[in-house]
């Protein structure tokens, strides 16, 4: 089986915000569909990793807003790269707009947003899926929406050989290296929450 064929999938990337006791937090997810326009209705799936994940399940309402294609890459640090356990993500932030489900929409480097109630969740196992009524939705900019391969090709900083006699191992997501001439089977990714089976040996 080759699990390459999952590469030909295409995806958006978005930012998916929640507020929960008083706390607003994101992180950014590349599954998002229309699923029913009668009424309009969301699917989305969240790895059980991100703290955003947890906040979602107990307050039940959220913020999508698409990435576009002008996104810098500090929007993908911001967002992906730290858990909001530890830091607060909106802080020094002001690209925001409270939606009328009193969550925060980016309104910088995306190209619209869309706001709603979760209805149902399904436990996929590494992942959530969330099942959704939009209350709210809007266009922000004509800018295209960016793929998640054209974040690659043109948002995510190239990377140059690692300067180390050590063995590396690469996400070939997010860019993340471990040092360690073996990979742990079970090893996940600290940034993107990706398993070793997206890592490859970069050096050593
Ligand atoms: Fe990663």
């Amino acid at each position: 089986m080759d699990t390459k064929a999952l590469f030909s999938i295409s995806y958006g990337l978005f930012v998916l915000t929640t507020v929960c006791e008083g706390k607003d937090n994101g992180c950014i997810i590349n599954t998002v569909s229309q699923v029913a326009n009668m009424p309009n209705r969301l699917a989305f799936s969240v790895s059980k990793a991100n703290h955003t994940h947890d906040m979602l399940k107990t307050s039940g309402v959220f913020t999508v807003s698409v990435i576009s294609e002008q996104a810098d890459f500090s929007l993908f640090e911001r967002f992906g790269f730290h858990s909001g356990r530890e830091v607060n993500k909106f802080a020094d932030f002001p690209h925001t707009k409270r939606t009328e489900t009193w969550t925060l929409a980016v309104t910088k480097d995306t190209c619209a947003y869309l706001s709603g109630n979760v209805l149902e969740t399904v436990d996929l196992g590494s992942h959530t899926l969330f099942i959704a009524d939009i209350v709210e939705m809007e266009v922000l900019s004509a800018v295209p929406p960016a793929t998640y391969a054209y974040y690659h090709a043109h948002i995510k900083p190239k990377k140059e050989a690692p300067k180390t006699d050590k063995t590396v191992w690469r996400c070939k997501i997010c860019g993340y290296e471990y040092e360690g001439e073996t990979l742990p089977e079970d090893y996940i990714c600290p940034i993107c929450k990706h398993p070793a089976s997206d890592f490859e040996k970069v050096s050593g």
